[in-house]
Formats: C-alpha cells, sequence, structure tokens
C-alpha cells in the first residue's frame, strides 16, 4: 500500500517541535512513500504579514531533505494557511511567489482572531459555535486559492475537551453549500488523523461527513496526522485508509506543484499493517 502523511509540521511552525531532516528521517524510516511538510502560515490582527515564517529557509531545508532520502521517500512543499480568506493579500503573495506542492487552508480563528480552541463550548452555545465556525469554512472555501481544507469538522475537537460532541452534519445545509462549493472548484478535504490522539477519538472529517461528501460527487481526499514532533508522523495513516476504504472511496490523492493525483487504494491490508506496526 502506497501510504502518505499530507499534514505535518516541523520546527518552522511555532508549535512544532523537530526539525524537517528529523521529520523526513521519521517518515522514511516507517515506511511512508510520501509526505508534505505543512508549517503554519498564520497571519493575525497586528501581525498581517506573518514575518517569522521563513519561505527561504524552508525550501532550502525540504531540498537537503530530499537530497538525503529521495530514493526511499518523496518530500513535498506545502503549506496550511490559517484563514487566508481573512488576510488574502499576504497568503496570496506567499504561494504565488512560492512553488509550493500542496496548499492546505484551515479556519483556525475568527475575523477579530478569537481561536476556536479558546472559545468555550456548551450544549446552550453549541449551535452558535459551530455556526460561526461554519460561517469562516464558507467564506475560507469562497477564497478557493488553496488544494484541500484542513480538518474539516475542527471545532469537534475542542468541544470534545468539554464533552460535548460537535457534529457538523447536523448543519447539513451550511456543509452542503461548503462541499459543493469545492467539488465544484475541484478542491477536496484530507482526513487529518489528529482527532485520534485527542479526546474527540475520531478523524476529522468522520465517517458521517465523508459519506455525505461522497454523495455529493466529492472525490479529492489526502491523508494527514498533523503531526508536531517526529513520533506522530504517520499516525492513524493506515487507520485513515480503513476510513476511506469504509465510506466507499477508491482513490486518495496526492498532490505535485498544485496538480492532484488520484491512488488507487489497494485492496490488500498486509502491506499498510506492517507500515502501522513499524510507525
Ligand atoms: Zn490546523
Ligand atoms: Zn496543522
Amino acid at each position: 500500500m502506497y501510504l502518505f502523511d499530507y499534514h505535518m509540521h516541523s520546527d518552522h511552525s511555532t508549535d512544532g517541535q523537530d526539525s524537517i531532516m528529523k521529520m523526513s528521517t521519521a517518515a522514511a524510516g516507517k515506511g511512508l512513500r510520501e509526505i508534505a511538510i505543512s508549517d503554519h502560515f498564520e497571519p493575525t490582527l497586528g501581525n498581517e504579514a506573518y514575518p517569522s515564517y521563513d519561505a527561504e529557509k524552508y525550501f532550502r531545508e525540504i531540498k537537503e531533505a530530499n537530497e538525503m532520502f529521495g530514493q526511499k521517500i518523496k518530500i513535498k512543499t506545502a503549506v496550511e494557511l490559517g484563514q487566508p480568506h481573512v488576510f488574502p493579500e499576504y497568503s496570496l503573495s506567499l504561494i504565488e511567489n512560492h512553488n509550493y506542492d500542496y496548499v492546505i487552508a484551515s479556519a483556525h480563528k475568527m475575523s477579530d482572531n478569537t481561536d476556536f480552541g479558546d472559545l468555550v463550548y456548551s450544549r446552550e452555545n453549541l449551535d452558535d459555535n459551530c455556526g460561526k465556525y461554519l460561517t469562516e469554512l464558507e467564506n475560507l472555501a469562497g477564497w478557493n486559492k488553496f488544494d484541500c481544507i484542513g480538518h474539516l469538522d475542527l471545532v469537534k475537537r475542542y468541544a470534545s475537551r468539554y464533552n460535548i460532541e460537535a457534529k457538523l452534519i447536523h448543519y447539513r445545509e451550511k456543509l452542503e453549500n461548503i462541499l459543493k462549493t469545492l467539488i465544484e472548484n475541484g478542491k477536496g478535504i484530507e482526513i487529518n488523523t489528529s482527532g485520534l490522539r485527542q479526546s474527540a477519538k475520531e478523524c476529522m472529517p468522520g465517517y458521517d461527513i465523508l459519506r455525505f461528501y461522497k454523495e455529493l460527487g466529492g472525490e479529492i481526499i489526502t491523508l494527514g496526522s498533523d503531526a508536531h514532533n517526529h513520533f506522530d508522523v504517520g499516525a492513524g495513516i493506515a487507520d485513515a485508509v480503513e476510513l476511506l476504504r469504509t465510506a466507499g472511496f477508491e482513490y486518495m490523492t496526492v498532490y505535485e506543484k498544485r496538480k492532484p493525483e488520484m491512488i488507487r487504494i489497494a485492496q490488500e491490508k498486509t502491506f499498510w499493517f506492517q507500515a502501522q506496526r513499524t510507525a
């Protein structure tokens, strides 16, 4: 089975712990065939240009890692843009001036800088919080300059810390609009496996949204661990493949210079169980 991990953070992200070389070494050791290191570009009010992100150094280090591991694993250039629809000029300038293979767009914060992780979640305000999140997703999908949306039902992660289940499938009409926008524009989603390691205990998104995406005609799906250290590289990827298969998908997607390539999900399970064991 061709296993890949298309969402991870090195020490180029403020919350990442390990170097690009260390993340790549871990990925090669775990038998992954391809990774995309997607460090944060996260402009905020008052820090719109996000100068701490050093694209030149990032591209240099990816090149060095490819020189080291090129025979064994493909190391793709990627970025996770946080709320690029809020400060579009900075995100656009970054991706237009650099040759990324893959661009993730995520809604971490509202336009007033409030992080969805900093909201208090209760049964009383759940509809309100989910509504705010879906509005950001709608605007993000409309921005349309990315390849895939990151961790589509992110509020699930935060609500679960309050023992509350946030299910975006309950807001079917809004979710449908967002997914249809993505599908019509040839954009995709990812299965982000970090939820398996956190209190939500399921991938983002989970089975119900994946089924809905498929029913609407969605086909493009990447897989990512959202690892912030080398230990988590590849974590849950084998489970994500199984989830995709269960939800009725036959293909998963990788990118080369912003172009999607479909990879057929193999029928046999042996290889990825093997890969999971070494992970
Ligand atoms: Zn994210
Ligand atoms: Zn991330």
